[in-house]
């Protein structure tokens, strides 16, 4: 483990809660981003949401004023592409995923094929496309015994104004009701994500650190992954939560503009 912030060389990055909260930059966020890019740090931006592809989170970004190049957007979409890449490249797949997610798979050279092409595996996604004879489909191919891939854990995706939006866990759980089978996941809080995330960093493990808003995702990933871990108070965890939790960070802050003016007096 890192002793200090100043030997941190890669930052990974939640987005909503860490960066943004809804439509809106958090306070410090921008300041925080210069400061890395002017110290030549890495800083990879890290999503669950695999409805959208990196392209969107860019431009989501830079509608904020934040500047992200298309390799600094890893969402649980292309995490889970790079990894049945690397288990076998060419994989057919069955997706439950959005076209955006299918056009991620086929640039990862996956090949996308229907429930009768015999697939090595069905992988689910928030798929907000989704209709019944996919899932039917899936229910069958899974209970033959296809290998199972889902993207991230999530049961639902908060919106503004208190609204949820049924996701990946949920198409999760209806397949389980129905098969007693539950998936490999890639996104947070496990581990594969990062093993994705480290195809593009320079930095070792001790000296990348997670920053997220969740204790059970960002910083239960974090640990999973052996890096160094950061909490922010400006999303979903608030002080009182740190006294019951078993995914205890290295660091907490009230913001990322707060951890920017503790690298900058470090
Ligand atoms: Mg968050």
């Amino acid at each position: 483990m890192a002793k200090s912030l100043k030997d941190i060389r890669c930052f990974l990055l939640d987005m909503d809660g860490t960066i943004y909260l809804g439509n809106s930059l958090l306070p410090g966020a921008k300041e925080f981003i210069s400061l890395l890019t002017q110290r030549g740090l890495e800083y990879i931006f890290l999503t669950n949401n695999s409805s959208r592809d990196k392209g969107a989170y860019v431009e989501k970004l830079a509608t904020m004023g934040i500047t992200a190049q298309r390799d600094q957007v890893l969402t649980s979409g292309e995490a889970t592409a790079i990894y049945l890449q690397t288990i076998k490249a060419g994989t057919k797949v069955f997706l439950l995923g959005t076209p955006a997610l299918a056009r991620e798979f086929a640039a990862h050279g996956l090949q996308l094929v229907t429930r009768d092409q015999c697939p090595d595996y069905v992988v689910v996604g928030f798929d907000t496309t989704l209709d019944y004879q996919k899932l039917w489909d899936a229910c069958d191919l899974i209970r033959e015994g296809t290998q199972y891939v889902a993207t991230h854990p999530d049961i639902n995706c908060p919106l503004e104004g208190g609204r949820y939006m049924p996701d990946a866990g949920s198409i999760i759980a209806f397949i389980e009701a129905s098969t007693g089978r539950s998936p490999k996941v890639i996104g947070k809080p496990n581990r594969e994500i990062v093993q994705a995330a480290l195809t593009r960093i320079k930095a070792p493990r001790q000296e990348i650190a997670m920053v997220g808003d969740r204790l059970y995702t960002d910083i239960a990933m974090g640990i999973n992954a052996g890096l160094n871990t950061v909490l922010v108070l400006s999303g979903e965890s608030k002080e009182e939560d740190l006294a019951n939790t078993q995914f205890a960070p290295d660091f907490v802050f009230k913001s990322v503009g707060e951890l920017a003016e503790a690298l900058n007096w470090g």
